[in-house]
């Protein structure tokens, strides 16, 4: 019998899965991992359950407690249904920017959703802030009520993917792994998989792949944080250096336009048969960048983060794609007649 006993079990393991067509055209091997089979739908279930397993072993919260959470969608998912499976409640503060798919999502997990606008990390309505406070809140008139998890700043999420997400990797590559990349948002996936790897060994390259937007990838080239452009991408990004991403072991960044990330991620929808969110398209521009970077005869792996049908009435939709001046591929086109 092979029985995972509930939703935290359920989490990880994913398979990594081969890409037919960026390999063909670098003429290395390119590998993502699923992360969009988490049974939340997405890598964030490894940040919510490191988190949450984390907090409960300090003794940070309490029996029936309230989990909250500052979020782009899908930590809020992972902490909502997690919280479910063991009985807590959860408070989830998301910018109103976010996908209709993701907050109804959320909604239906039983989650108390509260959009609020979307500003700058400085301004004290930033939803990290507002979730901070909130806890706060709660906790100043019933101490220990509720916990804020603090997914940018707990280095518990860093760590978790350190033991779990870099150590599969290296498993299922059996060591024969040349490069990682992915982008980051908290930084988690990114610091914790480069750390696994490189005290595996040194020479694995790490690569950081930006949305624009974001300040990051100049950051790592110049120690500048410098960001231009916009990304239609959700859950990337950062305008600072958050905990989880301060130190991370990464050599080599690239900031990726959406003129770019979006045709590669149409075609793993196309191609490949794998529908993903824009982090994933980003992600494997990224890869197709690291492998040319390298040259052929190496491997390079990413990350599938989460599903396109969390996506569907922006990233698939060719009046959506049309309105921000991005290419539409005629198969998609077609689907959508008049
Ligand atoms: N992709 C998506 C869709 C996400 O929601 C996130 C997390 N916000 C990431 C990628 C980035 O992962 P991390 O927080 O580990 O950097």
């Amino acid at each position: 019998m092979d029985i995972r006993q509930d939703f935290s079990a359920a989490v990880g393991d994913t398979p990594l899965i081969r890409l037919s067509h960026a390999s063909a055209i670098t003429g290395c091997e390119i590998l993502a991992k699923a992360e969009f089979l988490n049974p939340g739908g997405s890598v964030k279930d490894r940040t919510a359950l490191g988190l949450l397993d984390d907090a409960e072993h300090r003794g940070l919260i309490r029996a029936g407690g309230l989990l909250v959470e500052g979020t782009a969608g899908n930590t809020g998912i992972g902490l909502a249904l997690l919280g479910a499976s063991r009985g807590y409640r959860t408070l989830i503060v998301m910018p109103e920017t976010q996908s209709r798919e993701k907050i109804d999502a959320l909604r239906v997990t039983g989650a108390e959703v509260r959009l609020v606008p979307a500003v700058a990390y400085k301004d004290p309505g930033h939803y990290a802030h507002v979730a901070r406070a909130l806890a706060e809140d709660f906790n100043a008139t019933d101490p220990g009520c509720a916990w804020f998890a603090n997914q940018f700043d707990n280095t518990a999420n860093r760590d978790y993917h350190e033991t779990h997400t870099g150590a599969e990797i290296w498993a299922q590559t059996d060591g024969q792994i040349d490069g990682f990349v992915c982008a980051a948002g908290t930084g988690g996936t990114l610091a914790g998989v480069g750390r696994a790897l490189k005290a595996m060994r040194s020479g694995i390259r790490i690569a950081l792949a930006d949305p624009a937007g974001s300040a990051l990838a100049s950051f790592v080239n110049t120690g500048e944080l410098k960001a231009e452009g916009t990304s239609i991408s959700e859950g990337i990004g950062s305008s600072r250096i958050t905990a989880n991403f301060d130190g991370a072991p990464v050599d080599l960044a690239w900031s990726i336009p959406d003129d770019e990330s979006v045709p590669v991620l149409h075609d793993l929808l196309h191609r490949e048969g794998l529908c993903v969110g824009g982090s994933s398209g980003v992600n494997v521009a990224g890869a197709i960048r690291l492998a040319r970077t390298l040259g052929p005869g190496h491997t390079v792996v990413t990350v599938l983060c989460d599903s396109g049908m969390r996506y569907q009435a922006k990233l698939y939709n060719p009046r959506f794609l049309r309105e921000k001046g991005l290419p539409v591929p005629d198969w998609l086109d077609a689907a959508f007649p008049g």
